[in-house]
Formats: C-alpha cells, structure tokens, sequence
C-alpha cells in the first residue's frame, strides 16, 4: 500500500537506535525526506547514513538533546516546517518514588512531557496552514496500565497523553487534516529493554506476553509509518497500543 507520503518532509526526534530509529526508517522506506536527532554526533551520523543507504533518501543528522531549547532549536533549525514530526526521547529511569527529588522529576518532565508539547507548538499552525500534518509521540503501554517502579515515566507521559487529548481535538487543527496520536509500545526489542533484564528476567518477561515475543522494532517503525499516511488522516487523538496482547483490558 502506498502511503501517500512520498515527498513530504518529517522530523523524528531520539533516533539514533531503538524506535525512534525503525520509525525514521520506515518514513524514508515511504520517499519521506527525514531529520533525525540523537545526542551523540557519531551515533546520529551514522543512522542517517544507514538510513539513507537502506532507502535512498536524504537523511539529515542533527546532534542534539531534545530536552534542551537549544536542542529543539538545532532540530527546527534543519527543518523549520516539517510535514511530519515524530517525538520521542529516551525513558526516565526506574526506582521508588520516595528517592527522586525535583530535579528528577524536572528531568523527566523535560525528557517525556515538555520537549514534545514545545515542539508540537513549534510546528503544528505551520501544518494547519499547509492542510497537512501528522504527529506522532511515542509515549508508552504504561500509559494504559502504569508500572510501579516507572513513576516518574507514568507521571510525565500521563500530563503529555492529557494535553494531546485536549489539542487534537481543537477543530482547526482536525479540520486542517493535521493529526495527532500516541503510539504506545509494550515490550520492544531495543538497547533500552535487553539492557534491564537478565536472561532469566527476560524469559519471565516474553511469557507473560501473549504473543510469546518482544516487539520487532520494525514493527513499530510502520506502524508509526501508517498513522503518518494520507489514509490515517481520520485517527486523531488516540493512544495506540502495540504490545502483543500483553494490556489485559477489553478497552
Ligand atoms: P533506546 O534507548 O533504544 O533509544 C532511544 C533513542 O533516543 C536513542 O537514539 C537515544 O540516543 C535517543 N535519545 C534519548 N534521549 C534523548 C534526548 N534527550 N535527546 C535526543 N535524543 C535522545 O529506547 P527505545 O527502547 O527505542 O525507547 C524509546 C522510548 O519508548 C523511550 O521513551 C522508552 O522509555 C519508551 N518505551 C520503550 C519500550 C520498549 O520496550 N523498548 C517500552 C515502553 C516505552
């Protein structure tokens, strides 16, 4: 199925590697010309040269933190009116609530919430204006049913799920065909997931998920992919979970 993007222009944000990194590539696999950013020079550089052997397109590099105004300026600055932004940064890390202080919860609002409400505020009138706009925040599948020892990620993803609710809904922004959704991931196989468990942990982990499996990263990438597509532009302000199963709601 052709997407319908061929040509547009798209800024994935922590995509150096894991997610953020396979929705990059699946944009670029459909003609999207990307901007990506990860903190370290190498590490950006080199997935955009992957990225662009893998599908002939310019990739651009930006090495930036996103959490950072001048991180989110370096980025805006390489592509000022992208047709697609795609937000991501890494998770905070795990631990009991009664150990973090303000400024951990300043970096994990920073990281999780605050760096994709300023770039959506950055980008989105510019998308209105043109009649076309998808964006895309990779949140988490503990936005739906929260992990204890994940506070700070539940705290700060749960404030960005609430105000996406708000402003997806607003009529010139889904009457504009500019699009706004989460996409929440169970268990991926990425940097970030294999570095927490041992191996036993982690066949503990992959049985207790229906599909049997960790996510391929890939799967993720088009899934993202599909709800940037002209054909996605009546899905505005869910939250999209792929996790294999592993959520046990009906809802
Ligand atoms: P990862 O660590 O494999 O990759 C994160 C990417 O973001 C890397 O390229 C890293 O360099 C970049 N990055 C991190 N912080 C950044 C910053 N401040 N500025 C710019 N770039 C930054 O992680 P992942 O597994 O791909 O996870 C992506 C997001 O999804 C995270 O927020 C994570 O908590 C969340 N998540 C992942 C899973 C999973 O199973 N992998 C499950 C639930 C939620």
């Amino acid at each position: 199925m052709d997407l319908g993007i061929n040509g547009k222009t798209a800024i994935v944000c922590g995509a150096s590697k894991g997610l953020g990194r396979a929705c990059a590539e699946a944009l670029a696999l459909e003609g999207v010309s990307v901007t990506i950013c990860a903190r370290t020079e190498e590490a950006i550089s080199a997935a955009a040269r992957e990225i662009e052997g893998l599908s002939g397109q310019t990739v651009t590099a930006v090495a930036c933190d996103i959490a950072t105004e001048a991180g989110r300026a370096a980025v805006l600055a390489t592509c000022p009116d992208p047709d697609i932004l795609v937000n991501n940064a890494g998770g905070p890390p795990p631990g009991d609530f009664r150990d973090w202080d303000r400024d951990d919860w300043v970096k994990a609002l920073d990281a999780n919430m605050l760096a994709a409400i300023f770039m959506i505020k950055s980008t989105l009138d510019g998308m209105v204006e043109r009649g076309f706009g998808r964006i895309v925040n990779i949140t988490s599948g503990a936005v739906k049913a929260p992990i204890g020892i994940l506070g700070l990620s539940n705290g700060a993803r749960a404030g960005l799920t609430g105000f996406v609710a708000g402003i997806a809904r607003d009529k010139r922004t889904a009457g504009s065909n500019v699009t706004i959704n989460n996409l929440l991931p169970g268990a991926f196989a990425t940097d970030r997931l294999i570095g927490m468990f041992d191996e036993a942990a982690r066949a503990r982990r992959v049985a207790a998920i229906p599909a049997q499996r960790f996510g391929i990263p890939a799967e993720f990438g088009q899934l993202c992919a599909y709800l940037c597509s002209a054909q996605a532009g009546y899905i505005t302000g869910q939250n999209v979970l792929i996790d294999g199963g592993a959520y046990p709601g009906t809802l």
